[in-house]
Formats: structure tokens, sequence, C-alpha cells
């Protein structure tokens, strides 16, 4: 045993409380699944379905420059040239036109699934399957799917 003589009062540094990071803030680019969202989400209110598609796959949101730009979500989960870089195995582009800034940030993706009205979109042309519709009507469905397909 060693006999240590320190007074609380020598201690300039001291465990208050260990804060564990919510998985919402964690770094976009480890996750596996990214489900982004742009500005063809069109609502602040309307990213809650991305995320839900994003927690049944267990990844993360993610979105354009005008979804951030909107204050939709946080400048972390901006992708692309001015914001981050991804590679998951499956990127899921919501209401996202393609524009070369944001394909910069996510065209090495493993699996690419665009979701857009808009059948010439960018994006579209990338993309491993392109799902031409509404997003509302696309993506609770994707859901549901995925949710059987777990079960
Ligand atoms: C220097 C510079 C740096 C930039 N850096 C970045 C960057 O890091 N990341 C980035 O993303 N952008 C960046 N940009 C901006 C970029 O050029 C685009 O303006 C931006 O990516 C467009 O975002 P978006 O695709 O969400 O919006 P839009 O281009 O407006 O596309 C919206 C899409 O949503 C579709 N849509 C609309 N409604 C629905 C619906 N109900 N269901 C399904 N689809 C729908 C539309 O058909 C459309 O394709 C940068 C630009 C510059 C000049």
């Amino acid at each position: 045993t060693i006999a240590m003589d320190v007074k609380e009062s020598d201690i300039r540094t001291k465990t208050e409380e260990v804060v564990k990071l919510a998985k919402s803030v964690a770094d976009i680019t480890e996750a596996e699944f990214i489900v982004s969202g742009g500005r063809g989400v069109g609502a602040k209110e309307n990213f809650a379905l991305l995320e839900e598609l994003a927690d049944v796959l267990e990844g993360s949101i993610g979105g354009s420059r005008a979804a951030i730009d909107n204050a939709w979500i946080d400048k972390a989960y901006q992708v692309g040239q001015t914001g981050k870089t991804v590679r998951p195995k499956i990127y899921i582009a919501v209401g996202i036109s393609g524009a070369i800034q944001h394909l910069a940030g996510m065209q090495d993706s493993d699996f690419i699934i665009a979701i857009n009205r808009d059948e010439s979109a960018p994006i579209m042309q990338i993309a491993d399957i392109a799902l031409v519709g509404d997003f509302k009507k696309v993506v609770p469905e994707l859901i549901a799917q995925i949710k059987e397909a777990k079960n």
C-alpha cells in the first residue's frame, strides 16, 4: 500500500457524470444503414417517418443540404461535399434529387435505394433500386415489409 496525501481540494478534474450519447447523435459515418431525407420530405414533422424506417433498420437518418438549411435535421447529419462522406451497406435517399455535391458524399455506398416521385431525377439514375412515388406512401410500405420480414 502506498500512502497518499491527496486532499480533495488538490483534485482539479472530477468526473461528475458519464453521459452516453443517444443513438440519434452518433457519427453517421459509422452507420450500416442510412435513411436520408431531402427537400422532397417537405417538413420537419415528416422526418419522423424517416426516423421510423431508420429505427427498424437499426441505422441512422441523414440528409441533403436542403434538409439542413431548412433546419429539419442537424448539420451533423449532412451528407455530401460540405457534409459527411458515407459508405453504408444501404443508403436510402428520400426526396433527394441527386445533385453532384450530394452524390459526392454517398455514391460509394454498397447499395442505393432512391425514393422520388420524379423518375428522371439524377439520383434515380445511380440507384440500384429506384422507387417512383410519393415517399409518404412508399416509406410506410417499406417499414411494414421490413417489420414483416423480421418476424
Ligand atoms: C459549394 C456547394 C456545396 C454543397 N454541398 C452540399 C452537400 O454537402 N450536401 C448536399 O446534399 N448538397 C450540397 N449542396 C447543394 C446541392 O447543390 C443541392 O442544392 C442539394 O443537394 C439539393 O437538395 P435536395 O436533393 O434535397 O433538394 P432538391 O434538389 O430540391 O430535390 C428534391 C427532390 O425531392 C423530390 N420530391 C418532392 N416531393 C416528393 C415526394 N412527396 N416524394 C418523393 N420525392 C419527392 C423531387 O422530385 C426532387 O427530386 C452544395 C452546393 C454547393 C454550391
